[in-house]
């Protein structure tokens, strides 16, 4: 036991280190970025083209709110001098004339504030959903072995959906905050140097102080939010494979170990707390004290000033205040280039995946096809097809693939696990390309690289060993097989029922094709989730039906009622079959065994068996 507690917390303390090497590799690639990327800004801004006219009240409005602050100081002042008039008359009618004042500028700011907030609201939401479309659009190009690579993992691709677009849409934000912060700087300087020029030149050394705290306050928050986002990320993983896999983890009886787990990286979350609470408290404090001690210095400026008949009470203070905004409007702007650091590097990672050439772009436009009309989609030629997966390029998993079908022959492909099987599926419907060879369609032998790639995969009708179902109705699920904008009539929707024996639908208080499947088809037990999925593929009554070991999941009794329905579907179609249980494809017109990435026999069940070799040993194995 000692020895199982040894090694989990040798385990924990590798992805301790792991991660740490993650994280300072992340760093390290966002430092590169931040120092070498332009942020495309006009590209950007071309997101809120139908709200560009929103930008000019958006940028007035922060300005004006900006300046509302420095100016209010007139008033201030004013005011206070007037306190100490000996006329009470003049006192009054002064404050008045103050009072007014307070009321313009305000009115101002208001009206500033709610045209800014308002109008950058907008143009922030309606980019960041551009973006997302634009994001998820992209990823939708991309073949399918860029989604085989490790780093793009569907929560990479998830995370890259909901925070990239929000952060990029947070630099459009940041032009109100610029606005408004170069307002007060230049305004509180103006006023300042206006009243007394001679404070105003000794307060400046106050502003890069006062930038420095902004940014010291900043930096806290950034740094403990940082910290705690990885290790926080990492416990909600727990939850969500957790959820996902509820079964799993119940007939396992994994629950102490998976809060066990969860513990540990909220903990690990909590490990620096301490250290950070105070870094925080004291960094905070730090900033806001030195606003005090600024006031402190500035007072004891002033009184030397007026002390020496150099400056009056309404300069002194009117150059305080005027700085001392200005101050603090350069200390927003000098936090708004933090903001923007994460910005920028969100701004990189999305541009590169939207600027990246898929090799199979599946949203290729129909215009591009070639001639497709002319094609027969069932006749079909493998010619010395060599290939391996682009993320394992040491191991080649076809050798030189040949054969070729004819429309409307029914094929089956046998061979030992791993052989290349399902490859040779992935390759008929162009997820990926050969490296050498050459996969050919009709009787001109068109290279499917050349083909329009929606057309191609549209002539496929495809049930896979996994069923993927929506979490949806029946019906919405069977529909997913149509291209856009196309339809079939009712007639054809319930011959392809019951050529997919979907007669349980109307049993056991189903609903018909308004029965919902539940998550991932859930409700629906292992074969009617396939019939489900042969019915979805019938629904473009594709020419050619690719079959990838479609009733190996299921028991005997399930397997007779979806091979009934295979059977029935592969009527007058081309079809493609591999098959785990050899009696399924004994039918098939014609037979091919693969075996170590090569087909090394051809023919009909009767002529391989009388050929004593491959696939007559498989049947051997198989009656064991
Ligand atoms: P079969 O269908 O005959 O069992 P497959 O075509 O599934 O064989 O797999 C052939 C080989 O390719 C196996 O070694 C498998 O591990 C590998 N392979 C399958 N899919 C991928 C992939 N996406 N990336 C890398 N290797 C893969």
């Amino acid at each position: 036991q000692a020895q199982v507690r040894r090694g989990s917390s040798h385990s924990e303390e590798c992805e301790i280190q792991r991660v740490k090497r993650e994280k300072e590799a992340e760093a390290e690639r966002e430092k590169e970025i931040v120092k070498g990327y332009k942020v495309p800004m006009g590209r950007l801004l071309s997101y809120n083209r139908p709200e560009w006219p929103f930008f000019v009240p958006a940028i007035l409005g922060a300005m004006v709110d900006g300046a509302a602050n420095p100016v209010c100081t007139v008033a201030l002042v004013g005011s206070m001098k007037a306190f100490f008039k000996p006329d009470k008359e003049e006192m009054r009618a002064d404050l008045e004339m103050m009072a007014l004042t307070f009321v313009l500028v305000g009115v101002a700011a208001l009206l500033g504030s709610t045209l800014s907030h308002g109008c950058f609201s907008i143009l922030g939401e309606a980019m960041t959903q551009r973006l997302r479309v634009a994001i998820l659009t992209g990823m939708f190009r991309q073949e399918v072995g860029f989604h085989d690579d490790p780093s793009n993992t569907p929560g990479m691709l998830s995370k890259a959906l909901e925070l990239w677009a929000f952060r990029v849409a947070v630099l459009c934000k940041s032009i109100q905050a610029k606005a408004a912060a170069m307002s007060s700087l230049v305004v509180g300087l103006v006023i300042a140097f206006v009243y007394c020029w001679q404070m105003s030149l000794v307060m400046l050394a106050s502003i890069p102080i006062m930038i420095a705290a902004s940014a010291l306050q900043w930096l806290v928050l950034l740094g403990a939010s940082k910290n705690e986002n990885q290790n926080i990320t990492n416990a909600n993983q727990i939850v969500v494979d957790s959820v996902m896999n509820a079964r799993t983890v119940q007939a396992l009886c994994v629950e102490k170990n998976l809060v066990h787990m969860y513990v540990g990286w909220v903990e690990k979350s909590l490990v620096g707390m301490w250290r950070r609470s105070l870094l925080a408290g004291i960094g905070f404090g730090v900033s806001n004290g030195i606003f005090f001690f600024i006031m402190a210095g500035g007072f004891y400026v002033a009184s030397l000033l007026i002390k020496e008949s150099i400056a009056d009470f309404e300069g002194v203070m009117m150059a305080f205040m005027g700085i001392f905004y200005a101050g603090m409007g350069a200390g927003q702007a000098a936090v708004m280039v933090g903001d923007a650091t994460k910005a920028k590097v969100a701004c990189h990672d999305l541009f590169q995946l939207m600027d990246r050439v898929s090799a199979i772009d599946g949203l290729e436009p129909a215009a591009t096809a070639a001639t497709p009309q002319k094609l027969e989609a069932g006749r079909l030629e493998f010619r010395d097809v060599k290939f391996f997966y682009p993320f394992r390029p040491g191991v080649l998993v076809l050798k030189g693939t040949s054969f070729s079908i004819s429309p409307g022959q029914s094929v089956g492909l046998v061979g030992p696990s791993g052989g290349g099987k399902s490859t040779v599926m992935s390759l008929i419907q162009r997820f990926y390309d050969p490296q050498e060879g050459q996969i050919l369609i009709g009787a001109d032998h068109v290279p499917l690289s050349a083909v329009n790639i929606r057309w191609w995969r549209r002539q496929i009708g495809f049930v896979g060993q996994e069923p993927i179902l929506f979490n949806t109705t029946v019906r919405a699920n069977i529909m997913y097989g149509l291209a856009e904008g196309e339809s079939v009539s009712d007639e054809y929707v319930s011959q392809c029922e019951k050529i997919s024996n979907l007669a349980f639908l109307y049993k056991n208080g189903n609903n018909g094709l308004e029965t919902e499947v539940g998550p991932r088809g859930s409700r629906l037990s292992g074969g009617q989730k396939q019939r489900v999925a042969i019915c979805r593929a019938l629904m473009r009554n594709p020419p050619v039906l690719l079959l990838d070991e479609a009733t190996s999941a299921l028991d005997t009794q399930s397997e007779a009622l979806v091979q009934q329905a295979l059977e029935a579907a592969r009527e007058g179609r081309t079809s493609f079959a591999i098959a785990h249980r050899l009696s399924t494809i004994q039918g098939c017109d014609v037979i091919l065994v693969n075996a170590d990435g090569r087909v090394v026999e051809r023919g009909s069940h009767e002529e391989l068996m009388a050929l004593k070799g491959v696939y007559y040993n498989l049947q051997m194995q198989a009656q064991r």
